[in-house]
Formats: C-alpha cells, sequence, structure tokens
C-alpha cells in the first residue's frame, strides 16, 4: 500500500485564526475517519464486507475517499459496494414497481453515511467546546482573540448560545472579522485595478480565501451535514 497522499481539500485555510473553527474540527475528524477506513478497508476483507453491506458513503463522502485513496486501494473498497448493488439489482427485477424506492433508501445519505455522522458529532462537540469558552458577559466589542466561525456555524452558535451577551459577543467578534476582510478584499480589488500589485500586502493576497471560508465554510465540510 502506498502512503496516503494529504488530500488537496484539507490544506491550510490561510493565515492562523481565519478558518472556521467547528468547520476545522470537523475536517480532521472526517479525514481521520477516511484515512483510517481506507487503511482498514485495504487490508481487512470483513471490513469491505461492510462497507458493501452499507453501500459505502454518500456521494460526497464517496468522492472524499477518492482524494485519499489509490486506485488500488478505492478498487477493493468499491468492488464490495458494486457486488452489492448486482445483487441488488438481480433481486429487483421481479418486484411489482421495479424497486425504485428500494434503491432511493439503500443510498446511503446523511445518517446513513459514516463520514457525515462523524462530521455532525465533531461539529457538535467543537460548538459546544466553543461556546463553554465564551466569556459570561458582553466584552464591549473588545475581543477579538475568539475562534472565526463560517456564517453556518454562527447561525448554529447563536442558536445554543447560553445568554444574550454570549451571542452578542459572537455577533460582535465575527462582524469585526467580516469587516477586516471586506477592507482587504476592496484594497485588493483597488491595487489589481490601479496595477500597483507590488503594494498589495500578503493578507490583501489572501483575503478571496478568508471571505470563502467565511461565508461558505470549509471547503471539506460540504453536503449540509454536521450543523
Ligand atoms: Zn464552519
Ligand atoms: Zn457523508
Amino acid at each position: 500500500m502506498s502512503e496516503p497522499v494529504p488530500p488537496p481539500m484539507a490544506g491550510p485555510a490561510g493565515p492562523e485564526g481565519w478558518a472556521c473553527a467547528v468547520c476545522g474540527a470537523q475536517r480532521r475528524a472526517v479525514i481521520d475517519l477516511l484515512i483510517q477506513w481506507q487503511h482498514a478497508l485495504t487490508i481487512s476483507e470483513a471490513e469491505r464486507q461492510t462497507f458493501g453491506e452499507s453501500r459505502g458513503l454518500c456521494p460526497f463522502h464517496m468522492w472524499l475517499l477518492r482524494q485519499i485513496g489509490d486506485p488500488l486501494s478505492l478498487s477493493k473498497a468499491l468492488a464490495p459496494v458494486v457486488n452489492a448493488w448486482v445483487i441488488q439489482l438481480r433481486e429487483m427485477r421481479d418486484a411489482p414497481d421495479h424497486g425504485a424506492a428500494s434503491i432511493r433508501s439503500a443510498l446511503p445519505e446523511q445518517d446513513a453515511c459514516r463520514a457525515c455522522r462523524t462530521q455532525r458529532d465533531a461539529g457538535a462537540a467543537a460548538l459546544a467546546r466553543l461556546l463553554a469558552e465564551l466569556p459570561p458577559r458582553d466584552m464591549g466589542g473588545e475581543r477579538r482573540s475568539g475562534a472565526a466561525l463560517c456564517l453556518r456555524h454562527l447561525a448554529a452558535a447563536l442558536r445554543s448560545a447560553p445568554t444574550r451577551a454570549a451571542a452578542r459577543t459572537l455577533l460582535t467578534e465575527q462582524e469585526a472579522r467580516l469587516e477586516e476582510v471586506a477592507g482587504q478584499l476592496s484594497r485588493y480589488i483597488e491595487k489589481r485595478e490601479a496595477l500597483r500589485r507590488d503594494q498589495i500586502g500578503e493578507d490583501e493576497h489572501e483575503a478571496w480565501r478568508r471571505a470563502l471560508e467565511a461565508v461558505a465554510g470549509a471547503r471539506i465540510v460540504g453536503n449540509g451535514a454536521g450543523g
């Protein structure tokens, strides 16, 4: 077996403190799971059997497995899944409705996908840690040391915020971060259009990445799983 290749989508998200803390925890948990799993599928017939019976993962995480596995390990993982479908389709031939509903119900989506469950649990744990660390009173907008959050996880944090002051702290913090990135984006655009590339700072070069992280969350945390 070749060494697992680090998935390109799990790369650094920009300067320290900018990637969403909850997305980051989810990304680590899912990548760890997939790396362990890819290894287990390569060496264990029992794991391959279980993988086939569960029909693998949801489409998003199935493709993510592609980021980690080499063609041999992917073939070993996918063979039992494809074989399970061959058997299922054969059994459907004589079903009154040709079993269309049984395809839908066998496809692993969200809770039926182990990686989605891992992502959801890691997100919930990271969110709980973050909420537990919030200061008990409003810091008047001065606090700038807290974790960054993408908008989806900011909404989740606000829904669970223990106090009004905690919610205000979260909002003040993220508003300041977004304001900062808006300034960096606009300075980048201005300098590019004025042909002053040499004056573009490091933070301005990377502003688009921070903007994407802020509005869309980490790229690896997909398909709405994990809250
Ligand atoms: Zn996030
Ligand atoms: Zn999934």
